[in-house]
């Protein structure tokens, strides 16, 4: 499995600013000295010691998130406005660039960050395409045509300008699963969030990635009961909302999203291997949210053995299981 990511904040896109763009140039000036363009080798050096916050960004984009499966299947988390982005690289990817592929995507729930960049999806447009859509709604197709008929957007999901790719709805119910694309099993259980949100757990030769944002984790996600064992316990990889810091997280109890240290636990608690922290809150700067990680690193020595790798999801990122 290949995982890349193309939306990593949460909440509404946060592109940087002209102002915090300007003082990041001044900012990289001021640490430059004489010899570090002495040669296009100094030059890189120099930039290669920058911080990751001043010569970098998470970026900007809401949820979006690639899986490819070993079958060369696209699978996609979520329709964020990172959705975009991937669309323009699935333009000039071969095999994608003539049509007659199939998409994959899956919600966890259809909050505006999650579902804003749908409309910019140009290979839902071709009709040599076919595109599956899944979420635990039995009115998963009815939600998702609301959401672009006017005044939202100007051209209707279903009507003769709009998604001309052949299109299926697959609503997931707790009864069924899992599911199988390819190779790739797909298990999903229901989280906290207002209004309800789904996880998704993808597992292949043993490989497994769990997708949980949205998440206000709480005591009954901690239980070791089957139903929490089967679903979380041992992943690979765990993409999990990680919002605030701790003392953010008390001030906003009950707006659904988690802390970055109750989901330290959460990875110790069920044994993952590597915790991306994702969703990030749209206030926090790249400095702070690159921080976040050595604050997570020390939870991680203070509450628990387990050597669980911590990461900040940005977009670029790809990991590979
Ligand atoms: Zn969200
Ligand atoms: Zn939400």
């Amino acid at each position: 499995m290949k995982i890349s990511f193309w939306g990593v904040r949460g909440s509404i896109p946060t592109p940087l600013s002209p102002l915090q763009i300007q003082n990041r140039i001044a900012a990289v000036v001021q640490r430059v000295t004489a010899k570090d363009v002495t040669s296009a080798d100094a030059r890189e050096k120099f930039l290669a010691s920058l911080p990751e916050w001043l010569f970098g960004t998470v970026g900007g984009n809401t949820s979006c998130v690639e899986l490819e499966n070993g079958q060369g299947d696209c699978i996609i988390l979520d329709a964020g406005s990172g959705l975009r982005e991937l669309s323009l690289n699935l333009r000039n990817r071969p095999g994608h660039s003539s049509g007659g592929m199939t998409y994959h995507l899956f919600f966890s729930h259809y909050h505006w960050d999650h579902l804003q960049g749908l409309p910019f999806f140009g290979q839902a447009f071709d009709p040599r395409n076919r595109i599956v859509f899944y979420g635990t709604e039995e009115d998963l197709r009815e939600r998702l045509n609301y959401q672009m008929k006017p005044p939202f957007f100007p051209v209707p999901m279903e009507g003769p300008m709009g998604f001309r790719a052949s299109l299926e709805f697959v609503a997931l119910s707790p009864e069924t699963g899992p599911l199988r694309i390819g190779d790739t099993s797909v298990f999903w259980k229901r989280v906290n969030h207002p209004g309800g949100c789904t996880a998704y757990r993808f597992e292949e030769n043993g490989k497994s990635l769990i997708y949980a944002t949205d998440t206000e984790l709480a005591r009954d996600d901690f239980l070791d009961t089957d139903e929490n064992r089967k679903f979380f316990s041992d992943a690979d990889v765990l993409i999990m909302d990680s919002q605030y810091t701790m003392d953010e997280a008390l001030e906003k109890t009950g707006w659904g999203h988690s802390s970055f240290s109750i989901t330290v636990d959460f990875a110790l608690n069920w044994r993952v291997k590597k915790l991306v922290l994702f969703h990030h809150e749209p206030t926090y700067t790249d400095k702070k949210i690159f921080s976040l990680r050595q604050s997570a690193e020390w939870y991680r020595e203070y509450a628990g053995s387990s050597p669980v790798e911590i990461t900040i999801a940005r977009e670029g990122m790809e990991l590979t299981l």
